[in-house]
């Protein structure tokens, strides 16, 4: 079967038929090509429902959790977003779709070049990798209308409310180092709301404000 009609079959089975209503998010996912971000041997394998390597020990997230934490962002096509964990750079070519700007940061050198490399030769002019610790935010390009954390956080880094606009909203994975929980932030003029959306489970948040590396739980 094509990739093409791999992504559309995708879009209908994993998130469509989940629950993912916003159709700018679904059009997104629809047209990445997500083979292109996955080591090529799974290449074949991108388009399943589940998470992936992309090397470095990192992995690329499901689906329907990248439809999902994109969808709790509520993008309309002129915002400032900012992503923490670039990875494969997965995440940061459905964002460029869906927003104006967007910087992604990795602490991982390799991964946030190749990310660059992918995201650049296929057009994704609008994103920007930073390689830096991306538990204190990126302060120089702040405020953003969104952030979205593709790694889990033992708790959330003040610096990321800090950075946000009112109105803002933050995506983040929190919980221990194995499973976390969904978090979605809200700032408001009065201050911080916070619901939660699901379960799930990412690889670890490293940083000053993150885990530490060598920890084990
Ligand atoms: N969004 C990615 C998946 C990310 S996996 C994709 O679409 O492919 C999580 C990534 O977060 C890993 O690449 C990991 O190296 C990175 N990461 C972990 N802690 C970080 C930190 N403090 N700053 C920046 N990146 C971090």
């Amino acid at each position: 079967m094509s990739y093409e009609k791999q992504r559309y079959l995708m879009v209908e089975s994993q998130l469509r038929s989940r629950g993912i209503k916003d159709e700018r998010v679904l059009a997104a996912m629809e047209k990445v090509q997500r083979h292109l971000f996955v080591d090529r041997d799974m290449e074949d394998r991108a388009y399943d429902d589940c998470a992936m390597p992309v090397g470095e020990g990192q992995t690329i997230s499901q689906p329907y959790m990248v439809a999902l934490m994109t969808e709790l962002l509520e993008l309309k096509g002129d915002e400032k977003v900012l992503e923490i964990g670039t990875g494969s750079g997965y995440q940061s070519a459905v964002l460029s779709l869906l927003a104006s700007e967007v910087y992604t940061v990795e602490r991982i050198q390799s991964l946030a070049i190749k990310a660059q490399k992918l995201l650049a030769a296929y057009g994704y002019a609008n994103v920007n990798v930073v390689i830096s610790d991306g538990t204190l935010g990126l302060p120089e390009h702040a405020p953003y209308d969104g952030i979205i954390v593709t790694a889990g956080a033992p708790k959330i880094p003040f610096q990321y409310t800090e950075q946000l606009k009112i109105n803002g909203r933050l995506v983040i994975p929190v919980g221990s180092r194995y499973s976390q929980e969904l978090c979605l932030i809200r700032k408001t003029l009065q201050g911080i709301e916070r619901s939660v959306s699901t379960g799930c489970v990412f690889v670890p948040l490293i940083g000053k404000d993150g885990w530490e590396e060598t920890e084990i739980y």
